[in-house]
């Protein structure tokens, strides 16, 4: 698939092009007696349309995504170490200066890797991690990138919502503090929501994890299923899975990984619910441009 999103300047510069012509039209049908007040009035709700994005980057055997709602950001994990460049530069390139919120899933390297240089290469507001340490000089570089830039650690609780632009978002995960050494269970769970569209992202929550989302009574219907632990067997259970529901998958995985992620198993689950599945291996980075109402999918290899 060829990438098929528009470009936002472009389509900014258009706006606001379009809205000086509609402005000088009025004003002299007006003096020639016709009232355009109906048609910029329709012209002003198109542009209010609030459209979300979510960039599912290509980051190989590791995950990445982007937010963008409203002009406002925010980036749930930073591939690996040797992703941060190109974490970066794919921020550079969306226009973002400031992540209004980032949220590190768990400490594992493919999730927190490159995100020393995210936070040390823009302006970052909330930064969300879950209540665990982890021993390693990853997670040791992202504890330093944090406090190089003054910044504190939110330990986000279930229930909990934040906006960001016109879409907002619910806390799922972790429900529990006593995963033992289990790291990927203390994965932070979001639904993400914008109007009638909805995504949910729990990194690499396993099937411990994945029990306890259900039993915390938050609805996660969602209809976009960013698949849990790189399309794992260790994740993605029956029963979470009739819960969310969704209509598409994305896995984030790279081409010929050592894991054999995504597994044959999970991939058969979505294939007998019809899931429509999107796989950064094969698709490179997925887009989803939400408008509220429909979602929009394009790919760059
Ligand atoms: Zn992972």
């Amino acid at each position: 698939m060829k990438k098929k999103t528009s470009n936002k300047k472009k389509s900014k510069l258009i706006y606001s092009i379009l809205a000086s012509a509609v402005f000088l039209a009025g004003a002299f049908l007006q003096k020639n007696g016709y009232d355009l007040q109906k048609h910029v009035a329709s012209f002003k709700y198109n542009q209010l349309n609030s459209v979300m994005e979510v960039h599912f980057i290509d980051v190989g055997q590791a995950d990445s995504i982007l937010i963008e709602s409203g002009g406002k950001y925010m980036l749930v994990d930073a591939g690996t170490n040797e992703d941060g460049e190109l974490v970066v530069d794919y921020l550079k390139k969306e226009g973002v200066s400031k992540l209004d919120y980032v949220i590190a899933t768990h400490p594992h390297e493919d999730h927190i890797g490159g995100m020393d240089d995210v936070i040390n290469s823009f302006s970052i507001g909330t930064v969300f991690m879950p209540d665990v340490t982890h021993t390693t000089q990853t997670f040791e570089d992202v504890l330093t990138a944090i406090s190089g830039q003054n910044l504190e650690i939110t330990i986000p609780q279930v229930g909990e919502q934040y906006t960001i632009g016109e879409a907002s978002f619910v806390i799922l995960a972790p429900n529990s503090d006593d995963y033992g050494t289990q790291l990927n269970n203390y994965s932070i769970g979001i639904k993400l929501v914008n109007g009638n569209n909805s995504f949910l992202m729990c990194g690499d929550a396993e099937k411990e994890a994945e029990h306890d989302i259900l039993k915390n009574g938050i609805d996660i219907k969602a209809q976009v299923y960013k698949v849990s632990h790189h399309g794992s067997n260790t994740a993605t259970t029956e029963e979470f899975l009739d819960a969310v529901s969704p209509e598409y998958a994305v896995i984030e995985c790279g081409q010929d990984n050592d894991y054999g992620h995504p597994n044959k198993e999970t991939l058969d689950k979505f294939k007998a619910r019809g899931i429509e599945v999107f796989r950064t291996d094969m698709n490179g980075t997925v887009v989803a441009e939400s408008d509220g109402t429909n979602i929009t999918w394009s790919s760059e290899k």
